[in-house]
């Protein structure tokens, strides 16, 4: 037998994988299959759960095979997820009682309307570290609630589950298992942030029964071993985390004040806090970034709801290019917007603005105007957005980034990294391991094989690939800046206006 690997399992938005590592964080194999998303009406998006399911499985049967051919033995498996994503299902049968809620999904507006004016916003804030939002799980659930009449009589009689991704994947991989980890389990609006267990009051507000909800796990740690049929033969599961949260561990962001933004269908930069729990006052989340043995590591974060899939939007809505790679040249044949301002708020806008009624705008449009200033405008919102989260931590902590790690699929873009050094006026760094979501999930699984000794671990592995300077131009960068808060005031409730 050759040396034994970690297996991932990243359940992303738009596509599941299931990566192989070395313990030193080599990627050996990617498994990887999409997965079909619906926008049944405007500012909906659902997935259907056991399409989530069998991509998981069949990319982890794949992974398994290629090891067993090539002589390989799996030490355990880790999960990450695309989070907050919500899934009820019943207990007797696993089957979904309703399509699978996206995070990116606004349905819940109304149900979020309700907390907001029965006054329990400052509340659960301070108990969750959230702001209610139809991003967050719970929300999600009151939807299906009232949408669904029966399904919280069924839910009192103990009939159903819910799970996040994690959960729902973990209760079929390893047969009828209903856990989430911490990191998963704060994203829901319903866990108290200081003693990591489900909060009853945040059950009450909410009018979701205890009986609902799985049991809070560590984040590592063997879970059990999964039912050898499913993915070809049995595998100690060692671990859940939520994608960011795995993007953090991955990035080796190990210490307070070190940070990491990830560009995927949205952006989330993340700053771990140590011990402490952050109490932002602009507007940011607070979120548990690791737990393990009683001792919980905790971030700020700063969640956007639309960056990489605004590059989508042109590729598939506009049909301005094919590939989403293409935005990088189109974008590089002009040398600005030209004046053209994107606010790419197209499912509402998020941290640090919380606005669901936000729509997305193009300001500038002149005569001269052509695709590539639009496609550049697109990146220079991307850039912006992040400058709106940095200007918030900065502002709540009063300690300035010295730099940020980056990555996500988008994160491969050089003109993207360059402008975004260039707007923050920090250094923009790029690991030679992009796969940082994954090599997280995969982490986890060589924690509790005691392949990896300890996170610490992770920091010596962690390599450099390029560093991306700021040009210095401060001055022309904050005009830019300045034009855009500018632009986003002017999106701000838009979709509220009575037409
Ligand atoms: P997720 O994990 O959220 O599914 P990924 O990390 O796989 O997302 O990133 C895919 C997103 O990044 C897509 O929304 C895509 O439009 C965007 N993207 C991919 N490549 C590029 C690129 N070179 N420049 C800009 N955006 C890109």
């Amino acid at each position: 037998m050759k040396a034994p690997l970690l297996l991932a399992l990243d359940q992303g938005t738009t596509s599941t994988r299931a990566m192989l590592f070395t313990p030193e964080g080599h990627g050996v194999f990617t498994a990887r299959r999409p997965v079909p998303t619906a926008f049944p009406e405007p500012g909906w998006v659902t997935q259907d759960a056991q399409d989530i399911l069998a991509t998981v499985i069949a990319c982890g049967r794949e992974a398994m095979e290629w090891a067993s051919g090539q002589g390989h033995e799996i030490a355990a498996a880790g999960i990450t997820n695309q989070r907050e994503t919500t899934v009820v299902w019943e207990r007797s049968t696993g089957t979904p009682v309703a399509p699978a809620i996206v995070w990116q999904s606004r349905q819940s507006a109304p149900q979020v309307e309700r907390l907001i004016s029965d006054g329990h916003g400052p509340r659960i804030l301070e108990v969750t570290g959230l702001v209610p939002d139809a991003y967050f799980s719970a929300t999600k659930v009151m939807w299906l609630f009232d949408r669904h009449p029966g399904l919280r009589a069924r839910a009192l009689r103990g009939e159903l589950c819910f799970g996040t991704v994690d959960s729902w994947v973990t209760w079929h991989l390893l047969g009828g298992r209903h856990v989430t980890d911490r990191t998963n389990a704060s994203r829901t609006i319903l866990m108290d942030l200081r003693s990591g267990s489900w909060s009853e009051e945040m059950l009450d507000i909410c009018g979701i029964p205890r009986q609902l909800l799985p049991e809070i796990i560590d984040t590592w740690g063997t879970i059990g071993l999964t039912a050898p049929d499913l993915l070809g033969e049995a595998v100690p599961l060692g671990g859940c985390i939520g994608d960011q949260q795995s993007a953090l561990l991955g990035q080796a962001c190990l210490e307070p004040g070190q940070a990491k933004n990830t560009y995927g269908t949205g952006s989330f930069l993340l700053l771990n806090t140590g011990q402490t729990i952050p109490q932002s006052q602009h507007h940011l989340l607070s979120t548990v970034a690791l737990s393990h043995g009683g001792r919980t590591t905790y971030a700020s974060e700063g969640a956007v709801f639309v960056t990489g899939s605004a590059v989508q939007w042109l590729r598939d809505g506009l049909k301005v290019f094919d590939s989403a790679e293409e935005i990088e040249n189109l974008a590089g044949s002009v040398d600005d917007s030209g004046g053209v301002v994107f606010v790419p708020a197209l499912t509402g806008l998020g941290a640090p603005h919380w606005d669901a009624a936000a729509r997305g705008t193009v300001f500038g449009l002149t005569r001269g105007t052509t695709s590539a200033h639009l496609a550049r405008a697109t990146l220079e919102g991307i850039a912006y957005q992040t400058r709106d989260i940095v200007e918030a931590m900065t502002a709540d902590s009063g300690v300035a980034l010295t730099e940020l790690r980056v990555d996500g699929g988008a994160a491969a873009n050089d003109l993207l990294m360059q402008i975004q050094a260039d707007v923050l006026g920090v250094p923009v760094v790029r690991p030679v391991n992009t796969e940082t979501t994954a090599w997280g999930a995969a982490a986890l699984a060589g924690l509790s094989a005691g392949l990896i000794t300890s996170p610490a671990h992770l920091g010596a592995l962690w390599e450099e690939e390029r560093r991306f300077v700021p040009d210095g131009d401060n001055d022309l960068h904050d005009r830019g800046y300045a034009r855009w808060k500018r632009a986003v005031a002017r999106t701000t409730g838009w979709a509220d206006d009575t037409d």
